[in-house]
């Protein structure tokens, strides 16, 4: 926990101190700071209206939080879980369609994505006090009750209902990404041209920098807790990563991170140490990054390839990066890196 949360200081200082350079540019927005959804999130906004709007969008985040968190009693995803295998829930309208989203990216990701993985992902102790490697067989028993096709939602009456006592679900892998979206959609109603959201590694960005430019987004080393990989110049858009070194533990030296092959009931072995998503839509960023460091890079690069909406950014455990080719022009490789960069193209 202390690790990821001086890397999102670290991100975050990056931007700011990138931004420093043009004057009046950061100094003068609004910003407040907080810890929600298990991650320290950093929200900056310019303008008159700068200030109201972030109290808006801290609301709304702290509201998301209180639906959508597996271990709070009064949450949604709570009640849906408590109830699997006795009765339907009614959901709010955020929650439902976040489920419904969810059950298209298990489509679109060939399985990789599957919100009905908490089981496991529990089991791993993600999401309990203590971190832990479960049996192979309780791993194969909690895979048993892995299964979207039992996750049954009713869009008539706004209901979500697990049909097998035990299965549970986890918003973890799109929660953020779709609270970045809201928090965009309120900031915009306000009126607000310029601004960074940053929720742990979700960043999204307004416009550009007041000053014009574009902002500069740092993406993690993942092999250097401190270090930058490189920097994407984008604006109006969000960017989001997924990697082995934002939440895990280690055992007899051997690292468990915390996204899950669906597949093998562990954390995903594809060689890969992190994959960022450049996408216009928060939700479908944060699908993806999780979804494709399951998926790998193979499998990752085709799915890219069927999609016009999102470009990506893969690390390695080989020390290299592909970059594909949409947005390959807005990446500068930090000079300081032993990374070998190759670009994919359609
Ligand atoms: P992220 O940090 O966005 O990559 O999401 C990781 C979180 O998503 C984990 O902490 C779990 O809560 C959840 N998760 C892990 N594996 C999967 C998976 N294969 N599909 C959907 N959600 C997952
Ligand atoms: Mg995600």
């Amino acid at each position: 926990m202390k690790k990821r949360i001086l890397a999102m200081i670290i991100a975050i200082c990056f931007i700011f101190s990138a931004c420093q350079q043009q004057k009046n540019t950061i100094q003068d927005m609004a910003q407040i700071q907080m810890f929600a959804m298990d991650t320290f999130i950093d929200l900056k906004a310019a303008g008159e209206n700068g200030q109201q709007a972030l109290l808006k969008a801290e609301k709304e985040i702290n509201h998301l939080e209180q639906l959508f968190s597996t271990t709070l009693e009064k949450s949604e995803i709570y009640a849906i879980n408590q109830n699997a295998g006795i009765a339907p829930i009614t959901v709010t309208e955020d929650t439902f369609y976040l489920i419904q989203k969810a059950k298209q990216y298990y489509e679109f990701t060939d399985g990789a994505f599957d919100i009905t993985i908490a089981p496991v992902v529990k089991a791993w102790g993600f999401t309990e006090e203590q971190k832990r490697v479960p049996s192979e067989q309780e791993i194969q028993q909690k895979l048993e009750l892995v299964n979207q096709n039992k996750l049954h939602i009713d869009a008539e009456n706004n209901t979500v209902f697990l049909e097998k006592q035990n299965m549970a679900i986890d918003l973890g892998g799109i929660a953020k990404g779709y609270a970045s979206d809201k928090v965009n959609e309120i900031l915009k109603q306000e009126g607000i041209t310029s601004a960074v959201i940053s929720l742990g590694g979700n960043v999204s960005v307004i416009g550009k920098k007041e000053d014009g430019s574009k902002w500069k987004v740092a993406i993690q080393d993942p092999l250097n807790e401190q270090g930058f990989a490189g920097v994407l110049e984008v604006e109006d858009t969000c960017v989001i990563t997924s990697g082995v070194y934002q939440r895990f533990f280690e055992q007899y030296g051997k690292r468990y991170h915390h996204i899950i092959d669906t597949k093998t009931g562990k954390p995903a072995e594809t060689g890969l140490l992190s994959v960022t998503i450049v996408c216009k839509n928060g939700t479908m960023a944060d699908m993806l990054s999780t979804s494709i460091m399951v998926a790998g890079l193979e499998k990752g690069s085709e799915l890219w390839k069927k999609s016009q909406d999102f470009g990506v950014i893969f690390i390695t455990e080989e020390k290299e990066i592909y970059i594909t080719e949409d947005i390959s022009d807005l990446f500068t490789l930090d000079e300081d890196t032993a990374y070998k960069v190759s670009v994919i193209k359609k």
